[in-house]
């Protein structure tokens, strides 16, 4: 494996990363992946605790998709989509449709999540402008939202690690005070408040609403900012805001698509259906690239007329609607359609809850243990009553993280927040592996010496 960890490092430069970090850490270099597991050349299996960032569904090497794939590709690797159309994504988009949120009948394609949060933010504003809404300028984003990492996505986005530095480039956003759940100002419970969180939201929107076209938000998670879970009500409000107001609401379902949360779309916990939805990560199976922007027929409307009236939608992706990826996508909703995965995710997901609350409750450095479906978090902190976070540059989540790599697992954390998001292939003995193994590296942290934490 040495070899080509240096012949990697010589020429790539790996995404989010301190590639200083990886001279005395090399890239584990993956030869094959089956179910939840990867293996490295040496033969070594990861549990993909991950989803490899949260794209895989099925698990690695899933034989239906992997026939689905070489079918397709027999057929048609690709072709331009203005114009030109092909069975994968026309039964794709009537699939999507099919499951999504009422009111939502239009499908555009792209090829990754930014770009799908890049065309929603364009065709509110758009939308806005051609309806006559012409001081329609700006949108509104949460606090600790994540929305990808082109200028526009990170204009909407706000987490400093990845944005500080190129805010003289960002689009001026209304940032909003999200909830947080947490570390509640109000000192409620998740489970029992009556989000008086979101008043703060409702001042800020309705002082600036004749300037925004759209609210954009991760439905009921917010996964980048570490798995922070907030009320189904929070967004029950905003959408009702968001109609009294003629502002769009954008979701960004990239992450919490397709069944993570235990519902198809996270939406359906509030009962609710956004202007726009923006999907992607697992909508392939985490085989390849694709994302999709669903909207109402309203939307798509204010953009329909005579070509010279110049209201076309004139956005492009070069592989937009890949056909190989689309074969995917249709492969993987038809495994939601047969095989009842929800409902074995329900069970899994208990479990997972069962293996971690009590060990979470009694911890002295884990705050809080937090999950809905198949997403479940622990979040590290350095004194428990007073949820007081580790001095970032312990790198505490990072060192925890290398600690489970060498005993098998993947969970690389957000910051100090651990968490478990892994395909729903994954079978019970390797949830109990992934869970102990967790808390083991955990529990090894703390013990070393010379750290003044015991
Ligand atoms: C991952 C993610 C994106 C960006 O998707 P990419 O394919 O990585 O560009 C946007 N929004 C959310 C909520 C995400 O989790």
């Amino acid at each position: 494996m040495k070899d080509w960890q240096e012949r990697d490092l010589k020429y790539i430069w790996h995404p989010c990363s301190q590639m200083k970090d990886y001279e005395e850490f090399p890239p584990i270099i993956i030869s094959h992946g089956r179910g939840a597991y990867l293996f490295d050349l040496e033969g070594k299996p990861y549990l993909d605790a991950i989803s490899s960032w949260w794209v895989n569904i099925f698990g690695h090497g899933n034989e239906r998709i992997n026939r689905a794939l070489k079918r397709q590709v027999e057929e048609l690797e690709h072709v331009i989509f203005s114009h030109f159309s092909h069975r994968p994504a026309i039964e794709l988009a009537e699939k999507l449709i099919k499951i999504a949120p009422s009111g939502l009948n239009k499908v555009f394609f792209a090829d990754n999540g930014s770009s799908a949060v890049e065309i929603a933010l364009k065709m509110s504003f758009h939308y806005h402008q051609q309806v006559g809404n012409s001081k329609r300028t700006r949108f509104a984003a949460l606090s600790n939202a994540y929305h990808g990492e082109t200028l526009g996505a990170l204009s909407v986005g706000d987490i400093d690690l990845y944005s500080r530095i190129y805010r003289p480039l960002l689009l001026n956003t209304l940032k909003i005070p999200g909830p947080d759940c947490f570390r509640c100002p109000w000192e409620k419970e998740r489970t029992n408040c009556n989000v008086e969180c979101f008043s703060r939201a409702e001042e800020s929107i309705k002082k600036h609403s004749q300037e925004l076209c759209a609210v954009i938000i991760e439905p009921i998670v917010q996964c980048a900012a570490g798995m922070k879970i907030y009320p189904a009500r929070y967004l029950e409000k905003l959408r009702s805001l968001c109609d009294r107001e003629g502002i769009h609401l954008i979701a960004d379902e990239i992450a919490v698509g397709f069944g993570r949360t235990g519902k198809m779309f996270a939406c359906e916990h509030a009962k609710i259906s956004p202007d726009i939805m923006c999907v992607s990560k697992g909508i392939t199976g985490g085989y390849l690239p694709l994302s999709a922007v669903l909207v109402s027929e309203d939307i798509y409307h204010a953009f329909y007329g005579d070509y010279t009236e110049l209201k076309a939608f004139l956005h492009s992706h070069s592989y937009t609607g890949n056909a190989l990826a689309c074969a995917c996508a249709v492969e993987t909703l038809l495994m939601f359609e047969e095989e009842d995965v929800l409902a074995q995710n329900e069970k899994k997901a208990y479990f997972i809850g069962e293996l971690c609350r009590e060990r979470a409750k009694s911890h002295p450095y884990i705050g809080e243990f937090r999950q809905i479906g198949m997403i479940a978090a622990i979040e590290l902190v350095s004194n428990r009553e007073r949820k007081i976070p580790f001095d970032w540059t312990e790198r505490v989540g990072y060192r925890i993280y290398r600690l489970a790599l060498s005993k098998g697992v993947i969970l690389r954390p957000l910051g100090d927040v651990l968490y478990f998001m892994p395909p729903y292939c994954i079978e019970e003995k390797d949830i109990e592996f992934m869970i102990d193994t967790a808390f083991s590296s955990i529990d090894e942290y703390f013990r070393l010496p010379g750290r003044g934490h015991r």
